[in-house]
């Protein structure tokens, strides 16, 4: 038997703009798709013509794109209509869809009554009973169907989901899904199953709340006569007051850019929450691909907390390699600038303000108190021959001549060279500032002084 590569497809709606949660699974089948060395299809689910608009296609793209992920391939629903026309007449040749022509008003009514009566409020497909006669009565009326797709209620649905474990339901616990609106028009269910049929689709990879639907979609395809793919429910994401907020259903990409989160860490959180790996600085993305394994995932919700996010995009950013940031560096920066500085930004904006310790302008800070060893401090920097260690020979000449040790000999020359209290490694900082710079900010030769 020749096992295929996966193919796995990532299938927003482009109702609106990609979120937290629409992330994470767009993140989770790349990676799956990485390792496995798949394919990722991008599915854009625009059955919904009235609510779609091209620039959420665009912002999806886009976002994918600022992740990294590689999409190698895109298909969208509205241009696949003939494809789910040809798979309708089969499943209706065979019985698997029917019409029904009862109004969202009488279908509420039943639902109510089956509710006081205590029933489950199951579709009762009092359609099915219809004769040849009643349709064309109802037909003259003016009244157009839409269309259920027959559950087969013999027996329960089991699959075994990547993420889930063993899943069992019992389709006579569910009403006939409706496939297909009175003006033709398509929902989401039977479509979806069509395209993951022709684009040989083996992994469905998606949120939980699709799980009811994973089991009339099994039988979808197996009415269509075609394999069925495996399957993993992601748990959705909750957060720590327990409840998934508003925010957290609206946060995209622009909102964790405008924090400065960097597009590794989103991935490394997003990957690794609601798994029993930690989640750690990784440095590049490979890490979380050679990782990756379902069995790690957890049934329960994956905790979301931006804060948490934000402390992981700090530790990441001071590891981050040169070459993945070295487009959005200020001009000059080399990569052992970059080594020097990194540490002390909390996100990549920040680089401005590091970098102009090297570049200046500085405003140097001399405390009263410690006048008088700068100004000795310059003098001896002046006489001594300038290399690389420069710092080193610096300060123990000085800590020689003038007995300062510790934070007393450190501190002053650090405020007097950068303006602030803590920051860059002093010895590397200091060659790269150099000499001329150095001595301007030590203060002019006291000969000079007045
Ligand atoms: N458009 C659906 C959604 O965003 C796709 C679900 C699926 O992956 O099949 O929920």
């Amino acid at each position: 038997m020749t096992e295929t590569a996966p193919v796995v497809r990532f299938a927003p709606s482009p109702t609106g703009y990609l979120h937290v949660g629409n992330l994470r699974t767009a993140i989770i089948n790349a990676l799956f798709a990485e390792k496995t060395g798949g394919r990722f299809l991008l599915r854009l689910d625009d059955t919904d013509l009235a609510r779609s608009r091209e620039e959420y296609v665009e912002g999806i793209r886009r976002d994918l794109a600022w992740l990294g992920i590689r999409v190698d391939g895109e298909t969208r629903q509205s241009a696949r209509t003939d494809a789910y026309e040809a798979a309708f007449e089969r499943l209706k040749a065979a019985g698997r869809v029917y019409p029904c022509y009862e109004t969202s008003e009488e279908l509420e009514m039943r639902r109510k009554i089956q509710l006081s009566r205590g029933l489950p409020p199951v579709y009762d497909r009092a359609a099915l009973k219809l004769t040849e006669a009643d349709r064309a009565r109802l037909e003259a009326e003016g009244r157009r169907p839409h269309w259920r797709f027959k559950l087969e209620t013999g027996a329960r649905i089991a699959f075994n989901d990547l993420v889930q474990g063993p899943v069992s339901i019992d389709p006579a616990s569910l009403s006939d899904p409706v496939v297909r609106r009175e003006d033709g028009s398509w929902l989401y269910m039977l479509p979806s199953v069509i395209d993951d049929v022709d684009l040989g689709i083996t992994h469905v990879v998606r949120g939980q709340d699709h799980l009811t639907n994973s089991g009339v979609q099994i039988q979808m395809f197996e009415a269509l006569g075609a394999d069925v793919p495996a399957f993993a429910h992601l748990a959705l994401l909750s957060t720590r007051s327990g409840e998934l907020s508003k925010r957290l259903g609206s946060a995209g990409v622009e909102h964790y850019k405008a924090l400065g989160v960097e597009p590794l860490a989103l991935i490394a959180y997003l990957a690794r929450i609601g798994t029993s790996l930690p989640i750690e600085p990784v440095t590049d993305r490979q890490a979380l691909v050679e990782t990756f394994d379902w069995s790690t995932f957890n049934k329960a919700n994956a905790l979301f907390d931006e804060a948490d996010l934000v402390a992981l995009n700090t530790k990441i950013l001071h590891h981050l390699e040169y070459d993945s940031v070295r487009d959005r560096l200020p001009a000059g920066m080399t990569a052992q600038d970059w080594a020097l500085l990194r540490g002390n930004i909390d996100r990549l904006d920040d680089v401005a303000a590091v970098w102009q310790l090297i570049t200046g302008p500085v405003e140097p800070v001399i405390e009263e108190a410690d006048a008088e060893f700068i100004e000795a401090a310059r003098a001896f920097l002046d006489a001594l021959p300038w290399a690389e260690d420069i710092w080193k020979r610096w300060t123990d000449v000085l800590k020689e001549r003038t007995g300062r040790k510790g934070k007393a000999l450190f501190l002053p020359l650090r405020l007097a060279l950068t303006g602030q209290p803590h920051g860059p490694e002093m010895g590397p900082l200091l060659a790269r500032i150099g000499r001329e710079a150095a001595l301007e900010r030590l203060g002019a030769p006291s000969h000079q002084k007045k």
